[in-house]
């Protein structure tokens, strides 16, 4: 049976009795509007964990832009019917008020982590992203928790939390789960007319683009240049970036050789809506 739980006292509680009975917790946060791709992280959870906790909320520090806040999509009612149909065993639905009713005077900084990509064009968010985290890893005590390649910087961002703070958690990372079209799933989607939603797919098949010409052998700057130019020809896609880094550090990458590992990756607006997609190869 599922537990619904909305205020930090109810989660505390449950989680003592959770751990007094010496059981494994498998964590997965989200900001809820949920589709496959975070359900992929629930059942990998129940597969590993005795009990898993999935968290619906969407972080206000996280956002460096008040109107993104307001507009992204809410759908508790269908995501709490989701995850009660998966079997996740406590589903943590908290108010904003509940999770910062008194405003954290903690700021973290990721170091080199803050400049470049995510870093770079949201000010501010991994600051949000490593407070909520450590609520969460405070009051659920997880023994794993997962998160999606997707945001991979956001992945680089916890792990730098545990391994800063050694807290003893084990970290998942899980694939991305993609439309037929290849665009990566996204509660971002919802905001997307159909039409745009294919427009949308470009920015994989740009990621899909690159990763073939590297695995050719092209060349990292002709590479690049291919495609940006197949993403700036596409109308209604305004590119924010497009960089190919080192997959572990992200940091960028010059020159390319056989046996990198690296990630490529990409954040576009389309319609208003902020997308971003990676592709992780070897070469
Ligand atoms: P969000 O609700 O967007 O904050 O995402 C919650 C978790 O789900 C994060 O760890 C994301 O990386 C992960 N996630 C989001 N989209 C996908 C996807 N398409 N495939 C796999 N994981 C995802």
């Amino acid at each position: 049976m599922s537990q619904i739980i909305r205020s930090v006292s109810d989660l505390k509680n449950e989680i003592y009795k959770v751990k007094a009975a010496n059981t494994s917790i498998g964590l997965v946060p989200t900001m809820g509007a949920l589709h496959q791709g975070h359900l992929s992280l629930v059942q990998m959870s129940k597969k590993h964990y005795d009990v898993t906790v999935a968290t619906i909320f969407v972080n206000p520090a996280q956002f460096n832009n008040k109107e993104d806040l307001l507009k992204y999509p809410k759908t508790e009612a269908s995501d709490i019917k989701m995850l009660i149909s998966m079997g996740c065993d406590i589903i943590f639905v908290p108010t904003a008020a509940e999770i910062y009713g008194e405003e954290p005077l903690v700021k973290l900084n990721f170091g080199y982590l803050e400049n470049i990509l995510e870093g770079k064009h949201r000010p501010g968010h991994f600051n949000g992203v490593g407070l909520i985290v450590m609520k969460f890893f405070g009051l659920v005590q997880p023994t794993g928790a997962y998160f999606g390649q997707k945001d991979l910087q956001q992945f680089r961002v916890i792990s730098t939390l545990v391994r800063d703070f050694d807290l003893s958690i084990n970290l998942h990372l899980a694939p991305i789960i993609r439309e037929v079209s290849g665009l990566a799933m996204s509660s971002r989607n919802l905001k997307l007319s159909k039409t745009d939603q294919k427009k949308a797919a470009a920015i994989y098949a740009s990621l899909e683009l690159a990763k073939n010409q590297l695995l050719s052998g092209g060349k990292k700057e002709v590479v690049l240049k291919n495609a940006i130019n197949h993403l700036s020809s596409k109308s209604g896609l305004k590119l924010e970036y497009f960089e190919i880094v080192d997959a572990e550090t992200l940091k960028e990458k010059t020159t390319v050789n056989e046996g990198d590992r690296l990630a490529l990756c990409a954040a576009a607006i389309i319609a208003g809506v902020r997308l971003i997609d990676n592709i992780i190869i070897e070469l």
